[in-house]
């Protein structure tokens, strides 16, 4: 009996880990959808009914573990899937006993009910929700199928309550662990303070797009003078600007064109396709935008900015992500020598 049991919580964990770990090869994506939710319980759920746990002469089995942990986690159709096809599985192993299956489904069904009522962690709501459901289980299987003792039912009980608790701490922490990698992986490329992309992202997004795109427009947009923001006002609102800026400049940002944020006080635009003509005269209605805009320094202080703009400009080549880089700098700083607020660029 000792053997089944932990054999049941070794299928249990290792099924669990096992499925994050493939998914987390292929599309990462995945791991939180419904269909793989549901996936991967149904077949820990035929796993357990393969190995079920003997007791003197009684023979049962945890399969309803990982069907209870999908009310949970998955969407009532696929649920009721699930169940189906644990149950096929089920009468394949053992013999069909319709009255089994139908304490099972009336009390799977008030579980699914009760559920959203228990409001504690997952992980103590889920164990709760094992020890009623076995419970009631146990009693109903005395009651209509075949008589239990007393200390069967407690070793039932038991049993179901530790592979449940196992179970769904693996399953909390794999994903708790999965979140954290996610997000540091999105962090390295945001940009905190306005949420945009940051330079490493602007960088792939550069040759991403020489790849794909005929043209590649570049507009290196650098607010004139702002550390006088910082010296005569406050960092805290020079930040607050920084955070305007992003968001009126990302308003002009055309179908098809991204923004970054690619350093302090410094934002490039990257747009596929765009016309000589129109990049240019995009980054003069920037500029005259940022120009007539109110930056609010306060809740009732406004300040006027304006911005000078390098245009780069590429047919595209392979492999010139360095020239288009270039030509939007020396522009911005063709800009900034010739008195600031203004667009300058190559002619063609
Ligand atoms: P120019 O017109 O020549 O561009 O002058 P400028 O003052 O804008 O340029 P400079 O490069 O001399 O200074 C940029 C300033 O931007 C310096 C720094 O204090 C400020 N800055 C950079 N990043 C941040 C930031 O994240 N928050 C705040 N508040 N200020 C920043
Ligand atoms: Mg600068
Ligand atoms: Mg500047």
């Amino acid at each position: 009996m000792l053997i089944d049991f932990v054999l049941n919580i070794s299928i249990t964990i290792t099924g669990i880990y096992l499925f994050h770990r493939l998914q987390y090869l292929e599309d990462r994506r995945f791991i939180d959808s419904d269909i793989f939710q549901a996936l991967l319980m149904t077949t820990l759920s035929v796993l357990l009914l393969m190995v079920p746990i003997h007791m003197y002469d009684m023979v049962f089995s945890l399969y309803f573990i990982p069907l209870l942990i999908l009310v949970k986690y998955s969407v009532p159709y696929l649920i009721i899937v699930s169940v189906l096809v644990v149950f096929m599985f089920h009468h394949m192993i053992f013999n069909f006993d319709w009255q089994l299956y139908l304490i099972f489904f009336i009390l799977y069904i008030l579980i699914m009910m009760i559920l959203p009522f228990l409001k504690f962690q997952k992980l103590k709501e889920l164990t709760a929700a094992s020890i009623i459901f076995t419970s009631l289980y146990v009693i109903s299987i005395h009651i209509f199928v075949q008589p239990l003792s007393v200390f069967q039912m407690i070793v039932f009980i038991l049993a179901s309550t530790l592979v449940m608790f196992v179970a769904m701490m693996m399953y909390e922490d794999i994903n708790m662990i999965l979140r954290l990698l996610k997000r540091y992986e999105e962090e390295e490329y945001k940009d905190f303070l306005t949420q945009l992309g940051n330079v490493k992202a602007l960088d792939n997004t550069v040759v991403e797009l020489l790849e794909e795109s005929d043209t590649l427009s570049m507009l290196l947009i650098d607010i004139d003078n702002f550390s006088l923001i910082n010296d005569e006002h406050s960092h805290a609102s020079g930040d607050a600007m920084i955070r305007q800026m992003a968001h009126l400049l990302n308003n002009h940002a055309p179908t098809g064109g991204m923004l970054f944020r690619s350093s302090g006080e410094e934002f490039s635009m990257v747009i596929p396709d765009l016309s000589f003509d129109r990049t240019v005269r995009l980054a003069e209605a920037i500029r005259n935008s940022v120009e007539r805009a109110n930056f609010h320094i306060n809740d009732t202080d406004t300040v006027h900015l304006t911005v000078s703009i390098g245009v780069g400009y590429q047919v595209v080549v392979p492999h010139t992500k360095g020239r288009l880089l270039k030509e939007a700098d020396d522009m911005v700083h063709a800009a900034k020598k010739q008195g600031q607020n203004r667009v300058m660029f190559n002619p063609l």
